[in-house]
């Protein structure tokens, strides 16, 4: 019985289609997405200020090294099945042959309208990836519209007439999977040591790159798609005779591997820790001294302070601040505790006052305790009181 021919076709068919809802959910799950209006960063549900620096970039460094350890393990297969370029661009000549084959009237025509329309469904997504999702992204009132009237012209060039020439020609990620692919990486090999080849070059005229993969291994057009593996398994299997042309791995212990996984744990543990150490609100105060202290009518001192707090959960939250180690003292700040919103910033001032007259100090040392409401997470800020001193 002749043994059944592989499909890494129809395997690459069904992650494409997986890859393909994912690339369409991400932006709407904030699972990754900037947002450059608002000047937020999502990540895994988190809310990021731009001023989370520390997460940011352990997010984009665990990121960037997760891309170069697949191209270090598995060279461009990420380009062959999950690359959405790829992925529509062979949706783009799929549909162009089907109406040719279909004798479709104004197949050209036909093809080009169902091009545009699809276009800007990608270029809406794609946008989305940068900018809240809304149907704003379809005007051109707004940066974002202009952006995505931009990418759906962009997106409609490329797939009616660039499609795989971008990968090839353009993509940076090609150029920088050339310079981290070795003898080790998983590549494409064509074997014939029998020289069984039949010269049918059916493995040249199903590769979307355009390539005869008999040549060399190492040709950097590769996507590691694997179609002529199956093209040559479907002639070998019908002759008795083992496939020409595989998947060839040259295992992954050897120092550079160890040293990119090595790196990429570094900054997933950086990235970790970061996350555990977010504090949700968060507040900064700082003493307002365009006028160092003022004596009230009540002939107390005091002094003014500024706050800002920054609330970046998806819950309304209140802080309540106090004083410690300042005897006499009072807080004049009203409402304490402060309320703000979720995903805003409240800014205010208050004056803390303590009696004057003697035992007064030029300058006491004193804490500012801030803590959220609810969750208790307190924070201590070391302040100054400045007052005139003791009367002669
Ligand atoms: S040579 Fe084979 S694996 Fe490489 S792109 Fe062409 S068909 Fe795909
Ligand atoms: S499909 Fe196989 S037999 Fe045909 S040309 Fe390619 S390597 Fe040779």
């Amino acid at each position: 019985m002749a043994r059944a021919a592989s499909s890494w076709h129809g395997l690459r068919r069904r992650v494409q289609l997986v890859c393909f809802l994912i690339f369409v959910a991400l932006p709407f799950l904030n699972v990754i997405r900037a947002d450059i209006p608002r000047q937020r960063f999502y990540f895994a549900g988190y809310e990021l200020w731009i001023s989370e620096f520390a997460i940011i970039f352990f997010a984009l460094m665990f990121l960037m090294f997760l891309v170069v350890l697949a191209s270090v393990f598995l060279g461009r297969i990420f380009c062959g099945y999950l690359c959405p370029q790829m992925i529509f661009s062979e949706a783009a000549t799929w549909l162009e042959t089907w109406l040719k084959r279909k004798r479709v009237a104004q197949a050209r025509l036909v093809f080009l309208t169902a091009t545009a329309i699809a276009s800007s469904g990608l270029a809406f997504i794609f946008i989305s990836y940068f900018a809240e999702p809304s149907l704003s992204l379809f005007g051109t009132s707004t940066a974002a519209g202009i952006c995505g009237a931009v990418v759906t012209l962009l997106t409609f060039l490329d797939f009616a007439f660039v499609r795989q020439k971008f990968c090839t020609a353009a993509c940076p990620y090609g150029y920088l999977q050339g310079l981290l692919a070795d003898d080790r990486t998983l590549l494409v090999q064509y074997r014939d040591p029998d020289h069984a080849c039949i010269e049918c070059k059916k493995c040249v005229r199903v590769c979307p790159m355009e390539i005869d993969i008999r040549r060399s291994p190492f040709q950097i057009e590769c996507v590691h798609c694997g179609e002529c593996i199956d093209a040559c398994d479907s002639i070998m299997t019908r002759l008795d005779k083992p496939n020409l042309i595989g998947y060839t791995f040259g295992g992954f212990r050897d120092a550079k591997r160890v040293v990119v996984l090595a790196v990429l744990l570094c900054y997933a543990g950086g990235l970790f820790a970061a996350l555990a150490m977010r504090r949700e609100m968060l507040v900064r105060i700082d003493p307002v001294r365009e006028t160092l202290y003022r004596v009230g009518d009540d002939g107390r001192i005091y002094n003014r302070f500024r706050y800002q707090i920054d609330n970046r959960s998806r819950k309304a939250g209140e802080m309540v601040f106090s004083i410690h180690q300042l005897p006499g003292a009072a807080l004049a700040m009203a409402p304490n505790p402060v309320r703000v919103e979720p995903g805003k910033s409240r800014r205010g001032e208050f004056e803390i006052s303590r009696p004057a007259g003697k035992g007064g100090e030029l300058v006491t040392h004193f804490t500012i305790l801030t803590a959220t409401v609810p969750g208790q997470e307190s924070s201590e800020f070391p302040m100054t009181f400045l007052a005139p001193g003791d009367k002669p």
